[in-house]
């Protein structure tokens, strides 16, 4: 505990970090090839990468699960590559708005699931004439009244898959998706003899995961919830998917701003920090998170429900897959460096709160140096960094992100620069 009674978020241990740099400089000659033939700033995206995330991952949790089904969160990255490769892998996608169904149809997947709250009339139309590749995951009693009505009005031999998302937490801001669990009942006697809607399924989902904890405990609460319901409710129930937020192994990498004791500092007015440093909250291997919901599910569920367990992964898959590139333009003092693309390329002003290393691949070193580095946008909100990995920095060096393959492509913003391209390897 810190003096203000804070717990102290971790240190990124350095030896970790310079580990992580080092394999990424040591494949800069690939890297520094693709840029001169399509120029900076660039997004990679390597497709080996994606593959062998969607590999360990469905490895991970097949090892215990006897029946399995993996969807793509398309959200957490919409190029449409991404999707694509994943299908190659034998995933489906799970999208959240018309937009995203449409590409998922047209990227030709098979299996897809559409959830996500206040689906419009036209999109749940758009899911009902696809109904042999989607299925509606339901989120309020209103949306299946309305899908109700589209069904009726359709070709009377269209059957359309449905299941019900389950409000995880029923305070704050995550009440707005699913139903919560009391409304379960109501819900199964609206469904049950509807001649064009299937009921197959419960689907919940929490995100930010750094342990299975929360996971661990819905799965108990939805046990008691199913020990509840009627007999054949339960029967009905071909697939319960747990959702994604699994967060990568590494840890969430932060800058000081971003831990909790620099949060606390903010608020006080006090802006003075361990700056300097990285930190990082642990996270939990992914074949942990699988053996742990298997004992959870195996202990709560399967005993009154033994059916298809499906995942919702987005940014576990997809965020070492994809890497930033981008070239110092101005150096206007020796620790001020202006680079030819902005944060609007992502997004957000993630780094601000986030650490991620910037490596200079023209000038590479694993001693890391205080620098700070930003983008052209007009606002100074726009910030890489504040250090980089390198002899040194001057102007026309190539610089990367590694890992931002995951809620920044998708988030990129049409503001004042343009959107870097994205070559696929
Ligand atoms: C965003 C989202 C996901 C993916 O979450 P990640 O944190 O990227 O794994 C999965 N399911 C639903 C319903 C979501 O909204």
């Amino acid at each position: 505990m810190s003096e203000n009674n804070l717990p102290v978020t971790p240190l990124l241990p350095g030896d970790e970090l310079a580990h992580f740099v080092a394999a990424y400089f040591d494949r800069k000659h690939l890297y520094q090839n693709i840029i001169q033939k399509y120029g900076s700033p660039l997004w990679i995206l390597e497709s080996s990468t994606l593959k062998q995330n969607a590999q360990k991952f469905t490895a991970a949790f097949n090892q215990f699960f006897p029946e399995t089904s993996f969807y793509f969160a398309m959200k957490s990255n919409n190029h449409p590559e991404v999707s694509a490769t994943l299908l190659e892998s034998g995933f489906g996608l799970d999208v959240s708005s018309g937009v995203e169904l449409t590409s998922a149809l047209a990227l030709g997947a098979k299996d897809i699931i559409f959830s996500g709250p206040g689906k419009t009339n036209e999109e749940l139309a758009l899911a009902i004439s696809h109904a042999d590749r989607t299925t509606i995951l339901l989120d309020s009693l209103g949306e299946l009244e309305r899908l109700k009505t589209l069904t009726s009005e359709s070709d009377s031999t269209t059957c359309v898959r449905v299941g019900i998302r389950l409000t995880t937490n029923p305070n704050g801001l995550w009440r707005k998706f699913g139903i919560v669990p009391e409304l379960l009942i109501t819900f199964w006697n609206e469904v049950k003899d509807l001649p064009n809607i299937r009921f197959k399924g419960l689907q919940f989902h929490s995100s930010w995961n750094l342990t299975p904890d929360r996971q661990v405990e819905f799965i108990c609460l939805l046990g008691k919830i199913l020990n509840r319901m009627p007999a054949r409710f339960n029967e009905s129930i071909e697939f319960i998917d747990i959702g994604g937020g699994y967060w990568p192994e590494e840890g969430e990498w932060l800058q000081f701003a971003g831990t909790k004791e620099g949060l606390a500092q903010k608020e006080s007015g006090n802006n003075q920090g361990a700056a300097d440093n990285h930190y990082r909250i642990p996270s939990t291997p992914i074949e942990i998170f699988a053996k742990t919901l298997y004992r959870a599910m195996d202990a709560h569920i399967f005993p009154q429900v033994n059916c298809r367990i499906c995942f919702e992964p987005g940014r576990w898959i997809c965020h070492s897959a994809m890497h930033i590139f981008f070239t110092a333009v101005d150096k206007k003092d020796h620790d001020l460096v202006i680079t030819d693309a902005g944060t609007n390329a992502i997004g957000w002003e993630r780094f601000e709160i986030d650490y991620f290393p910037i490596l200079n691949l023209s000038q590479s070193s694993l001693t890391e140096k205080a620098c700070d580095i930003f983008g052209s946008l007009c606002t100074p909100h726009d910030v890489w960094g504040y250090s980089y990995f390198g002899k040194d920095i001057k102007v026309g060096d190539l610089l990367m992100i590694p890992c931002q393959g995951s809620y920044t492509y998708s988030l990129g913003q049409n503001f004042i620069k343009p959107l870097p391209l994205v070559v696929k390897i």
